[in-house]
């Protein structure tokens, strides 16, 4: 198994760098990640890894990422937080073009297991008007009415994985991440999530001596994070279960983002005057990860407590700012 070639998609980015490393640790010993940034732009890139930038929207490059591969994890999509997908909804659909011919992609050479990165995005927004979210389950995604533009690609994709797997015996699994956080992933320009945005707003205050934040929204929306570590796991697990349908991956340890900010202040020695923009992109008003299934299925959840994650994240975060402070490259 460890001399089987694994494609890691999306390698450039986030969790796919995390994903990358992970197998690394494990032994793998014929990695191929592949991101249509170029190198110099991945948060983790590694020389014993076969690194390729190819843009997987179109067909004969998902021929190149797949052939040969064992495995497929395939995490690349044009993805951001709410402040970029709420702005960029065709790009987010497009990326209906990686996962589509990244399946025609294993299909043809005979990839025996995949995987399929899908969101809590896909869920019914009916069901999350409420801050007091009891928890989504798998059922919740139907009937359909998905966040707009990504929320509507990833259901897509998911039944495409699906039917692939029904029409042509593909071994396909699809996990639906809830907000996942760590270090080594997006926290400025624009595409990053609200726990990094709080801790580089926090981090930047802090050293500008200004102890002020922009919220986006009222502060009451709530939402759970799913430490990287967790994330990780979880995914691997998943693809080398039997889980036929979606699964959710995600804590369910749900705090309001007013919450998160405390915790992040707390982790920072400060207390900051709170000012609410009120028409900032805020999604829905609570969400958060229901593991009744994981739990029976896997005999685990996502575990790691917000507060251990956001330490080890502001950590790496304030040394981010420190580094473009002084001039040094960083990758943001
Ligand atoms: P990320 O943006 O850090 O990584 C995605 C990578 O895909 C990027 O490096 C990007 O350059 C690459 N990519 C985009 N278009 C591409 C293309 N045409 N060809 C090749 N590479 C391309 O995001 P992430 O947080 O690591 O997310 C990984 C996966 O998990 C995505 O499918 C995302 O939708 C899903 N997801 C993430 C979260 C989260 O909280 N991070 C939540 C739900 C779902």
């Amino acid at each position: 198994m460890k001399d089987d070639l694994v494609v890691v998609t999306g390698g450039g980015g986030f969790i796919a760098g995390h994903m990358v490393a992970d197998l690394r640790r494990q032994g793998y010993k014929r990695i191929r990640a592949v991101d249509i940034k170029p190198l110099e732009d991945w948060y983790q890139p590694f020389e014993d890894v076969e690194n390729l930038s190819l843009d997987l929207d179109l067909r004969e490059n998902c021929d190149t990422a797949a052939a040969g591969a064992r495995q497929v994890y395939n995490l690349a999509a044009n993805m951001g937080g709410m402040g970029f997908i709420e702005h960029n909804k065709a790009l987010c659909m497009l990326s209906v073009l990686i996962n589509t011919h990244m399946l025609q992609a294993a299909r043809k050479f005979g990839v025996e297991r995949y995987f399929y990165s899908s969101s809590a995005c896909v869920y019914n927004g009916d069901k999350q008007r409420d801050a007091a979210n009891p928890g989504l389950k798998e059922e919740d995604a139907y009937p359909a009415l998905a966040e707009d533009g990504y929320g509507w690609e990833k259901l897509f994709s998911e039944r495409m994985c699906r039917h692939f797997r029904e029409d042509y015996g593909m071994w396909t699994r699809v996990a639906r991440f809830h907000n996942v956080y760590g270090p080594n992933g997006t926290w400025d320009g624009g595409r990053e999530k609200a726990p990094a945005a709080i801790c580089r707003k926090i981090i930047q205050a802090k050293l500008a001596g200004n102890l002020e934040i922009v919220i986006w929204g009222s502060g009451n929306q709530t939402r759970s994070f799913m430490y990287i570590d967790d994330s990780v796991k979880g995914i691997q697990m998943i693809m080398n279960s039997g889980i036929l349908e979606p699964l959710n991956l995600g804590s369910s340890e749900m705090v309001s983002i007013n919450q998160l900010v405390d915790i992040v202040e707390d982790i920072a020695g400060v207390k900051m005057k709170r000012i609410y923009d009120l028409d900032a992109p805020k999604g829905v008003m609570g969400r958060n990860s229901e593991n009744t299934l994981i739990r029976k299925y896997l005999g685990w959840e996502p575990d790691t407590t917000l507060r251990a994650g956001l330490e080890k994240t502001y950590a790496w975060i304030y040394d981010q700012v420190l580094a473009r402070n002084a001039g040094r490259r960083v990758v943001e």
